[in-house]
């Protein structure tokens, strides 16, 4: 990614250097700042401050990106609490007992919003997002299998897991990093999800696990997790395999205890030994939280727990990174407290209607013709009708909303459907109904321009831009 910029800029002939502004200047500083090269001497403070201030002034406007799933928005306590904790170190567990407390607390919370059988003797972790805490989830679900496997004089070689061609792709780099074969169940027009058909086909004595997605990242639809169990259910019959659900609910995880509480995807499903998400999706907090709960102590196998100090005695710790900022955990926190139920509640729901209002709009529109409706995850995307037009794709109106400041990718379905192109929209807290009136009035009139075009755009150097 850095490499790629900095060729791009040479490629573009940009200069190596950052110039000052004239205005910043001060005398007898330099003029010019190297931009692949540590400097060789110092800056002022606030002329630094002025240089990567204009430079991040030229990242997007978070409030029109309709990719992103991140946070982009806290109010000002959390920012003043945000400023406050910016020191603290997560694993520093001796040195910061209390974020430690606090982190403890939050996934204590929810493992209870999310049925565990005990919340209060089970394990969790805060991290660093759903990446780290899929890394996790996936890696007890290894040591489980191997564990069982050895017990059983057999070998444990050749491990796999089950999950659909529409993962996202943390669970691509679990598979390839810890070397387990990832047994992908395509996708098709029949089986949007991964939905507990033909299952039969790719569980086998070797599955560590399947994996459910509670908010699909292409398209926001949920993976029916109860009847992936039941599936997995009827191959325990007929084979004796017992095979365990890991729940991604990057996304879902804090949307379905809110707008679907009585849809049963978490540890109400007894199959279920532990369930991800991002807090730093529908969680609220900004980027650099991810958080991972097992259904019981047993789920998560010990030895892969090591134990840190902590106020003389030890703390059990189970993380790829070693030192991280705690500050989003203490964040978490205060939005749990917060809002709590209702004010989740609240904010999620927001969101749905939204979400269902622009989707329904959408539909009607003749160009269109929705994948799913955003009643899942408040996220929802489209394609072109067939037939409706060989002038334009959604790659050509992806760039001209994006000329009005609008962030709507377009991007192919995963393999077997990569013909598919959809456009998605990700509805967050602070896309409110007005803004979605105004995104909708611009959509039309983007559409009205390409469907008045007399001959077709051309359709070179197009590429998706696909943002998890
Ligand atoms: C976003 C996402 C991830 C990765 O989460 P990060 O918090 O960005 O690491 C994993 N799975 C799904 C379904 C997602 O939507």
């Amino acid at each position: 990614m850095v490499t790629n910029t900095r060729r791009a800029a040479r490629r573009h002939h940009e200069p190596d250097v950052v110039e000052l502004n004239p205005v910043f200047a001060r005398p007898g500083e330099a003029t010019e700042i190297p931009k692949f090269r540590l400097p060789d001497e110092e800056a002022l403070p606030a002329t630094a401050y002025q240089i990567v201030h204009d430079e991040a002034m030229l990242d997007g406007n978070a409030r029109l990106n309709l990719a992103t799933f991140v946070g982009t928005w806290m109010d000002e306590h959390a920012s003043r609490l945000y400023l406050e904790a910016a020191d603290k170190n997560m694993i520093d567990k001796d040195e910061y007992p209390q974020t430690a407390a606090v982190e403890t607390r939050c996934w204590t919370m929810l493992a209870e919003l999310w049925h565990a059988p005990d919340p209060e003797h089970t394990i969790g972790t805060s991290t660093i997002g759903s990446s780290e805490a899929a890394m996790l989830g996936g890696l007890a679900l290894k040591r489980r299998w191997q564990h069982a496997r050895q017990a059983a004089g057999k070998p444990t070689d050749r491990p796999n897991l089950v999950l659909s061609s529409a993962v996202q792709v943390c669970w691509e780099k679990f598979c390839n990093y810890f070397e387990v074969e990832a047994r992908y169940v395509p996708i098709s027009w029949e089986h949007k999800v991964l939905d507990g058909y033909d299952l039969e086909s790719y569980v086998d004595e070797n599955t560590i696990g399947v994996v459910a997605i509670m908010g699909v990242t292409y398209t926001g639809m949920y993976e029916p997790v109860a009847e992936i169990a039941a599936a997995l259910d009827r191959i325990q019959e007929a084979t004796g395999l017992d095979v365990p659900i890991h729940v991604d609910g990057a996304s879902g995880g804090m949307v379905a205890p809110f707008v679907q509480p009585d849809l049963a995807w978490d540890f109400r499903v007894p199959r279920v030994v532990s369930i991800n998400t991002s807090g730093h999706k529908y969680g609220l907090v900004y980027p650099g939280l991810g958080w991972v709960v097992w259904r019981d102590l047993e789920s998560l196998p010990d030895d892969l727990i090591f134990r840190v100090s902590y106020l003389g005695g030890d703390m059990p710790t189970f993380a790829l990174n070693f030192s991280r900022p705690g500050a989003q955990v203490l964040l978490q926190y205060y939005l749990f407290i917060r809002l709590g139920r209702a004010g989740y509640t609240a904010v999620q729901q927001t969101s749905h209607d939204v979400a269902l209002y622009l989707s329904g709009e959408i539909a009607k529109m003749p160009a269109f013709e929705l994948w799913n409706d955003g009643s899942d995850i408040p996220v929802f995307a489209w394609r072109l009708r067939e037939g409706h037009t060989s002038n334009w794709n959604l790659y050509h109106l992806s760039d001209r909303l994006r000329t009005k400041g609008w962030l709507v990718p377009a991007y192919p379905m995963p393999v077997d459907l990569t013909d598919v192109t959809v456009q998605r929209i990700v509805v967050r807290n602070g896309f409110s109904h007005d803004l979605a009136s105004a995104f909708l009035a611009d959509l039309r009139d983007e559409v009205d321009y390409l469907d008045a075009l007399t001959g077709p755009m051309p359709a070179e150097g197009q590429r998706s831009g696909f943002h998890h």
